[in-house]
């Protein structure tokens, strides 16, 4: 894959540093990076983190911690790590993704020895992390979530249900938000640290999904957990979230540029050398308005994705109206790169096997997790009418 960070203002050479890693990693890795395996992911996750941890990938999705400082991700470069890994495989974005995804509410934790020790855990692969939102009667609308968690000496007890929750069976660990009442809606929430071998935890993993993705859902049933487990302070649950989903989003946004990338490679090699009229498909104009199309889609929302994540890295602060802005152009764009690849492949194109019909179920879930597009436009809507 060729990106021509270079030819953008977003970048340090650190960046450029890592993107020539990063080549060089998939060259080695493409055995594993070649693996999909539809069900069961529990030794391909093993694998695959083992090989990120070990190659340092892992140490940009998770933070330095040192005492009471925690010095935050460099999104740039998980942007950059996830639009590479998307590029080859959305499964392995995966893994690379959940572990900081799944740990971001901890790391402001006040206990700063159980922090490090998973943060260390985490990074190293030997835990899988997971973030449990979703609930079945709320999922966008996540300040209306019903599990609760109920202060009882020094426990929380955990009641009810989260459905779609990533990494669902595999996870060694699960950040939690429950209901525990300190006001109605949002501020009523809180995050908790849940270890996936609690009694009263129960899992039902692999819900099959439209791509092979891991994923399942929680039952708490009287789960008990230590008071110490909650984290950020009780009633901050949803600010956590809200604040992780500021640092992640721009990231969903780059792992759908890497997909379109991918399309867009596949489509150049398919349009230049299949012949229909007596010509190739690239000397066809109706085709060349097609790739000019997919081109602008591509490279607006790479603009779109690496300037939030400059905003972020550089100029500080809640980022929400970017992050939002690169999420919703970045997954949108990518759907439509991808279904005009599909079109131009023709039967090939929804044969099943083939890669682009592969992007063409693996990029449709990136508009409805980690908020849905219109969640997003509620969200830029709002800053901007601020
Ligand atoms: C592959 C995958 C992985 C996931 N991983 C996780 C995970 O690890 N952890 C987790 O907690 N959850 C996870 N989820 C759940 C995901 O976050 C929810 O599916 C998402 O928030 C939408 O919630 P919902 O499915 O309940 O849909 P609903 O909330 O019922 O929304 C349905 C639709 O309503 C529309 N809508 C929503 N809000 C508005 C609005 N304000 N205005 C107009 N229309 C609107 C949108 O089109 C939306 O798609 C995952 C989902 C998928 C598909």
């Amino acid at each position: 894959m060729s990106w021509g960070l270079q030819n953008l203002p977003f970048f340090d050479s650190q960046h450029f540093t890592l993107a020539e890693k990063l080549q060089r990693w998939i060259e080695a890795n493409r055995d594993i990076l070649g693996q999909h395996p539809e069900s069961n992911f529990g030794p391909y996750a093993k694998e695959m983190l083992g090989s990120l941890s070990a190659a340092g990938f892992l140490d940009y999705v998770l933070p330095k911690a040192s005492g009471a400082d925690v010095a935050p991700p460099d999104v740039r470069s998980i942007c950059i790590i996830r639009e590479a890994l998307t590029y080859e495989s959305f499964l392995a974005d995966n893994m690379f993704v959940m572990q900081g995804l799944g740990t971001a509410p901890l790391w402001q934790h006040h206990d700063h020895a159980m922090r490090d020790a998973v943060i260390e855990a985490t990074r190293q692969g030997k835990r899988i992390a997971a973030i449990a939102l979703t609930e079945p009667d709320a999922g966008s609308d996540l300040a209306s979530a019903q599990t609760t968690a109920d202060l009882d000496g020094d426990s929380y007890v955990l009641n009810g249900e989260k459905c779609w929750i990533t990494n669902a069976g595999i996870a060694d660990q699960y950040i939690v938000v429950a209901r525990t009442g300190e006001a109605p809606g949002a501020r009523g929430l809180s995050a908790f640290m849940v270890d996936a071998d609690t009694p009263g935890l129960t899992i039902t993993p692999d819900v099959p999904m439209i791509a092979p993705h891991p994923l399942g859902s929680l039952k708490f049933e009287n789960c008990r957990i230590p008071a110490n487990n909650i984290l950020g302070g009780a009633g901050t649950g949803f600010k956590a979230a809200m604040a992780t989903f500021d640092v992640f989003r721009p990231s969903v946004g780059a792992a759908a540029v890497g997909a379109a990338r991918r399309a867009m490679d596949e489509t150049i090699a398919r349009v230049k050398s299949r012949r229909m009229f007596g010509k190739t498909m690239s000397e066809m104009d109706t085709v060349q308005a097609k790739i000019a199309d997919m081109t602008v889609e591509t490279e607006a929302a790479a603009l779109m994705v690496y300037r939030a994540a400059w905003a972020s890295d550089v100029l500080g602060g809640r980022v929400s109206r970017e992050s939002a802005m690169a999420k919703l152009m970045a997954t949108e764009a990518a759907g439509r790169v991808i279904d005009s690849a599909v079109q131009l492949f023709g039967g090939l194109g929804v044969a099943r096997g083939s890669v682009v019909e592969q992007l063409y179920r693996d990029i449709r879930p990136t508009r409805i997790y980690e908020g849905a597009s219109e969640v997003q436009k509620v969200v830029i809507a709002r800053a901007t009418l601020r």
